[in-house]
């Protein structure tokens, strides 16, 4: 299917490896040209060449940490303004709800509802001025069913889809759509050390972690990066118009829910 967004300029945060990467490939397989952050500079220039040799687009390496005032100003700066937006960062770390004191959360709150928020504050009016823009936000299954153990995650990333399910409505007249995915259990370095916690309070293998989480999962697997940056195209296609304020979840059918 041809999304008709060649040509198109975006934006994808966290972007050298992962879910944000898998997002960076499909939409430069789409012919977007992109911006493309994360904060290890050796590993984002590296991601950068190897998208943009694979699919003949530009792609500019910036190496900040997005969740920070200076980070995001930094990949502002070397982006100008976009068409499209994907926003994403690193995930909080697990423990029990007794465990995280205020700074915690602010830390959580910072990372993954606020600094999604500025840069749609930065970059979603320049859209609606020009009359077309996509926005999809990387945020977890945790939003429609809380994990005990993130619930940091479970709190900043339900302050981010309240935000999403007034503003998407606001923005939608002038051609802007904003939607949001939310990834089960995917492939990544995120799944390793979600796997790696397990396997050390339980006594398993790490093959023996990753077959429990599986055995859950009607589909039988992981995701893939590749399968969420297909879906993320598509948010971002010209054929997404009509997909206003919705939370996409991609989880393989882990969530026993029927809406
Ligand atoms: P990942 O494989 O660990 O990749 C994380 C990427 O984000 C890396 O490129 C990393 O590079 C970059 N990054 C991390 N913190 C950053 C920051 N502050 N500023 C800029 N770049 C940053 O993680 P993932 O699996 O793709 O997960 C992406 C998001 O989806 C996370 O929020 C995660 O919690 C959420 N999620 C993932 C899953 C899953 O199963 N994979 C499930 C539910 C939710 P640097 O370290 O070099 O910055």
């Amino acid at each position: 299917m041809d999304l008709g967004i060649k040509g198109k300029r975006g934006l994808v945060c966290a972007a050298s490896k992962g879910l944000g990467r898998g997002c960076a490939e499909a939409l430069a397989e789409a012919g977007v040209n992109l911006v493309i952050n994360s904060r290890t500079e050796a590993d984002i220039t590296a991601t950068a060449r190897e998208i943009a040799e694979k699919y003949g687009v530009e792609v500019t390496p910036v190496a900040a940490d997005i969740t920070t005032d200076e980070g995001r100003a930094k990949v502002l700066a070397a982006l100008g303004q976009a068409d499209i937006l994907v926003t994403n960062a690193g995930g909080p770390p697990p423990g029990t709800w007794t465990d995280w004191n205020r700074d915690d959360f602010i830390k959580a709150i910072d990372s993954n509802m606020l600094s999604a928020i500025a840069l749609m504050q930065a970059l979603v009016p320049g859209m609606m001025q020009r009359g077309w823009g996509r926005v999809v936000n990387i945020t977890s299954q945790s939003v429609r069913s809380p994990i005990a153990a993130l619930g940091l995650s479970n709190t900043a990333r339900a302050g981010l889809t309240g935000f999403v399910a007034g503003m998407s409505r606001q923005v939608a007249g002038q051609g802007v759509v904003v939607n949001n995915i939310l990834p089960g259990i995917h492939a990544t370095d995120r799944a390793i050390s979600l796997d790696t916690g397990v396997s050390n309070q339980q006594g398993i293998s790490m093959d023996e972690a990753r077959k429990r989480r599986e055995a859950g999962i009607p589909a039988g697997t992981y995701g893939m990066p590749e399968d969420f940056g297909a879906t993320c195209a598509f948010l971002c296609s010209q054929q997404a118009r009509f997909i206003i304020g919705q939370n996409i979840l991609l989880d393989g059918g882990a969530l026993n829910v029927t809406i």
